[in-house]
């Protein structure tokens, strides 16, 4: 049988927009699910999808894909890689799966809206895909933490971390909810594909990669580069989406709806991203600085990716350069001082090799973060880890819900940017999140932070134990300092005294 070339019949076949004859097109596609922008069906007629396929293609290419990361795993199984890990890298892998397996899953359900409602043919051509996609995002990061599990229970919040009112997980379903399921599907392809996608990806899917195969986790490293694949793929949904909504003048709203995408998904990153990089990775094996992949993969290619698109900068991006130098090392302190309330162990990273690393690559590390890690390692010396360790809790933002964090030492400027609203004062962490909310207030007003149950009482006792207990942590899952201290004493070397 004579088989087309795909070009011959791909615009024909995937072209699904026919005329619907028992309902209305509003009744089809309501506004509120598929077009806040109200374009016109003609006009999304025009959308081009940058990457095409058919469905034989991508089940060959992903069966292939499934088939090198799996037998990979299953190489390497008996090597025992985990047993012989550093410790921070434990963590890392900890963090990620817990932090990431089940967005994925959430990410499918945010390819299907786009699927069923997205206005454009070739959308719900490459959404499709994409559902597909992140259903074995979520099957494969959950499969491969499984075995690790008899082992180290810590690794069983690959699964249960999403689904409990752990601090880490409430800020991440926060961020992931305003972008992929609270949205319609022409809002997803811009805030989930083009902000989340094109840009943050990479750096937990490539950089992390790069830096995993240094420690010789080549299992990880291939699993989240054959991942990172597919979202190179499914991240090209909303970049002609955008072309659109700017040539029928819906610029404005598109670039707000981006800028708060970017700014939510950084923070989130600041607290997963930047700790594994700057702290948890081994000294010999760290690529790069997390700024420098910062740099590289955000400052370089989606500064250029906006640009070229036609849209501009995020008005707070001379905030969000500045914060590169700063706010990850806050959020490692917090959630190394508050490691109880985590399902991983916090690699502190702070031994003296470590801290030249840190100031070589952050000037000026030592004396700000550097004061508080000297009064740390002072308390550890003299035997009192209890002043190592929380009491009660941080305050945290109302939007990330991520403590909120400054720079320590003489340029101390931690600030609680509020606003009061319906009677209600919210607490931010900057002042870009508090703009966020400022942009559509009844959508994040009433929502509780941890910080927020706390005080309504819905936390018993209402102390660090009840806490935790809500959090669902048993003491065998709480954090602890991943080397057991032993970074400390590498103070007492007589070329590196603590002060
Ligand atoms: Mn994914
Ligand atoms: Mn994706």
């Amino acid at each position: 049988m004579a088989l087309l070339n795909r070009s011959d019949w791909y615009d024909i076949a995937r072209d699904t927009n026919w005329t619907p004859k028992y309902v209305t097109e509003e009744e089809l596609f309501p506004k509120e699910m598929s077009d806040c922008f109200d374009v016109p069906r003609e006009k999304w007629e025009t959308y081009d999808e940058p990457y095409k396929t058919s469905y034989r293609e991508y089940v060959k290419v992903q069966r292939e894909k499934d088939a090198g990361a799996y037998s990979v795993k299953a190489a390497l199984g008996r090597m025992k890689f985990l047993d012989s890990a550093d410790p921070g890298w434990k963590s890392i892998l900890k963090l990620h799966y817990g932090g990431i397996a089940l967005q994925e899953y959430a990410a499918g359900m945010a390819e299907a809206t786009m699927a069923r409602f997205g206005r454009a043919p070739g959308m719900r051509n490459m959404a499709t895909f994409g559902l597909l996609d992140e259903t074995r995002h979520g099957q494969i990061q959950l499969y491969f933490p499984h075995e690790y599990v008899s082992k180290d229970r810590q690794f069983d919040w690959a699964h249960k971390a999403m689904h409990s009112n752990d601090w880490a997980a409430i800020a991440t379903r926060h961020a992931f909810a305003d972008i992929m399921s609270g949205r319609d599907a022409t809002s997803v392809a811009l805030m989930l594909t083009f902000a989340f996608e094109t840009a943050f990806t990479n750096m937990q899917f490539l950089g992390l990669a790069a830096d995993a195969a240094e420690v010789g986790d080549v299992t990880f490293s291939n699993l989240i580069s054959s991942i990172q694949t597919d979202e190179a793929r499914h991240a090209q949904i909303g970049t002609p989406a955008l072309k659109i909504l700017i040539e029928n003048g819906h610029k404005e709203k598109a670039q707000k709806l981006v800028d708060i995408a970017f700014w939510r998904n950084w923070r989130l990153f600041a607290v997963v991203t930047g700790p594994s990089m700057d702290y948890y990775t081994p000294l010999a094996k760290r690529e790069k600085s997390f700024k420098e992949f910062m740099v590289e993969w955000i400052v370089g290619q989606f500064e250029r990716n906006i640009l070229d698109i036609g849209l501009d900068v995020p008005w707070y991006w001379d905030t969000f350069l500045e914060d590169l130098n700063t706010t990850h090392h806050g959020m490692h302190l917090g959630v190394w001082y508050w490691r109880p309330t985590v399902w991983w162990d916090p690699a502190a990273g702070a031994s003296p090799d470590e801290r030249d690393w840190l100031e070589e690559k952050y000037p000026g590390w030592n004396d700000t973060y550097g004061k508080c890690w000297d009064v740390i390692i002072d308390n550890i010396k003299n035997g009192r880890e209890d002043l190592t360790l929380p009491e009660t809790l941080p305050i945290v933002c109302n939007m990330n819900h991520l403590p909120i964090v400054g720079v320590p030492g003489k340029k101390w400027d931690v600030r609680d940017h509020y606003l009061d609203y319906k009677g209600r004062r919210y607490h931010f962490g900057s002042k870009v999140d508090r703009w966020v909310f400022e942009q559509d207030p009844d959508r994040y007003a009433g929502h509780q932070g941890l910080i927020d149950r706390f005080l309504a009482g819905k936390i018993q006792p209402a102390n660090l134990e009840g806490a935790l207990k809500y959090m669902g942590l048993q003491p065998e899952d709480c954090g602890k300092d991943a080397h057991d201290y032993a970074w400390v004493w590498n103070y007492n070397k007589p070329d590196k005294v603590a002060v």
